[in-house]
């Protein structure tokens, strides 16, 4: 949604005149006290950001009109906006004074999902992927909670600048959800082009926390994810006569459910690991023996050592298997590991301690929570190059009664990537901006 130029003015009066921008530094009390009425000002404003995002996903690498929304509002706060950094990335940067700099980022991307969350913002649109196909489009990992939050925190941030002293990097990044953005973003110069951080720091929505919760943890938080490709070939033939052929999707089958027994039964109890085959394809028609199946793969820990044993057994289960049907060796199934991979989030224990110190501070240890580490993956790892100290949280996003509903019935809430998952909008958005903002404020602190 495009601001009016009314709110531009009223915000730009609002910051000039704000008695706030000149006072002395606050004592933390009164600091909670700004930022929480800030927060509260912006709210109706972020809202209906919020919803046009919501109704308006965009999908990886095509995030062209959010990222010029995000452009468009750090421009007017001041901001130094730099576009199509890693593609449609966008960075923001803001220097007040001498103090360190803080690098905040929010993911813009949409997922290929008809949404059916039921609420009256939801997406019904029909988009473009980046290979020009058209896809539904849902923010399903609620990414645009991420991209409000980052424009509140902008207009809070701004409005304060007399609490903090250094300098902030505001991104904006494309294509979380295929692990490319950060990458991009980082090969197209964001620590060399722009300030290099000395702190990078994100939020994540969570669907299985109750809305206006912190999560926090220290040290891995988000698992690596691999992802690999398995070609299994056979020799088609008449399935009739089978007996002439090497039946791939039987060969498939059998690869499936052996590469189940490399966590169950290959890797010390206890280790955290996913293997998970999350598509077949393969076949023409029912009545003939087609020669390959393609499956795509997942792969999770949180240790390197225990990510090249299971590559390792999956390659030795696919030759061993073929080889056991009695396929040759030059049409023994071809594995490859995809570039859509990436390593370990794991949060700077310092820093992580730091913030969760602060978080508990602000929101109380009641809404404030320690949390297990996680087997998704996120590519928010790739900004701790460099040496550059990381720490994600959670921001909770389920109304607390469907939390509590679902302890009691045992039937789990929608999960983040669920046609059916929808944020509540309060308290998560103003708990995105508030947890972002006290972040920033305690880590640009005045001495
Ligand atoms: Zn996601
Ligand atoms: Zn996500």
């Amino acid at each position: 949604m495009k601001p009016t130029h009314i709110t531009i003015l009223i915000a730009a009066l609002l910051i000039s005149s704000s008695p706030i921008a000149s006072a002395a530094a606050a004592s933390p009390e009164e600091l909670r006290g700004l930022v929480t009425r800030r927060v509260e000002a912006e709210y109706p404003s972020l809202f209906a950001i919020y919803t046009n995002l919501h109704a308006h996903p965009e999908l990886s690498f095509m995030e062209i009109k959010t990222a010029a929304l995000v452009a468009r509002e750090l421009r007017t706060l001041g901001f130094t906006v730099t576009e199509k950094v890693g593609n449609t990335g966008v960075v923001g940067v803001l220097t007040n004074g001498i103090g360190p700099t803080v690098l905040v980022r929010a993911d813009m991307d949409g997922l290929p999902i008809k949404e059916n969350s039921g609420v009256a913002y939801a997406s019904t649109d029909i988009v473009k992927d980046l290979s020009g196909k058209d896809q539904p489009a849902m923010h399903g990992c609620a990414h645009d909670t991420h991209v409000t939050g980052l424009i509140g925190t902008a207009r809070t941030l701004v409005a304060l600048k007399a609490q903090w002293a250094g300098t902030l990097v505001l991104v904006a990044q494309p294509a979380e959800e295929i692990v490319a953005g950060a990458r991009a973003m980082l090969a197209d110069g964001l620590y060399t082009r722009f300030p290099k951080p000395d702190f990078a720091i994100a939020l994540h929505t969570h669907s299985m926390l109750p809305a206006g919760v912190i999560g926090y943890g220290e040290g891995p938080f988000l698992a690596s994810g691999n992802s690999m490709d398995i070609l299994v070939r056979g020799v088609s033939g008449h399935g009739s006569a089978p007996h002439t052929t090497k039946d791939p999707i039987v060969l498939a089958s059998e690869i499936v459910l052996a590469l189940q027994t490399i966590v169950s039964r290959e890797l010390k109890p206890g280790t955290p690991a996913v293997v998970t085959v999350g598509t077949i394809h393969g076949g023409l028609k029912r009545n003939i023996i087609s020669d390959e199946v393609r499956l795509e793969l997942t792969l999770r820990t949180f240790d390197d050592k225990v990510m090249t044993q299971i590559v390792a057994a999956i390659r030795r289960i696919c030759a061993g298997i073929a080889q056991a049907a009695g396929l040759p060796e030059d049409r023994l199934p071809v594995v490859t590991l995809t570039p859509e991979s990436v390593g370990v989030t794991s949060n700077d224990p310092a820093l992580a301690r730091r913030l969760s110190g602060r978080f508990i501070e602000w929101f109380g240890s009641e809404r404030t929570q320690r949390t297990e580490p996680i087997m998704g993956s996120e590519d928010f790892s790739e900004f701790s190059r460099q040496g550059v100290p990381i720490c994600m949280w959670w921001v909770g996003a389920t109304d607390p009664v469907k939390i509590a509903e679902s302890e009691r019935t045992g039937v789990p809430v929608p999960s983040n990537h669920s046609a059916t998952f929808a944020p509540v909008p309060e308290p998560t958005l103003k708990t995105c901006v508030t947890s972002m903002t006290a972040a920033v404020l305690e880590l640009l602190s005045k001495p």
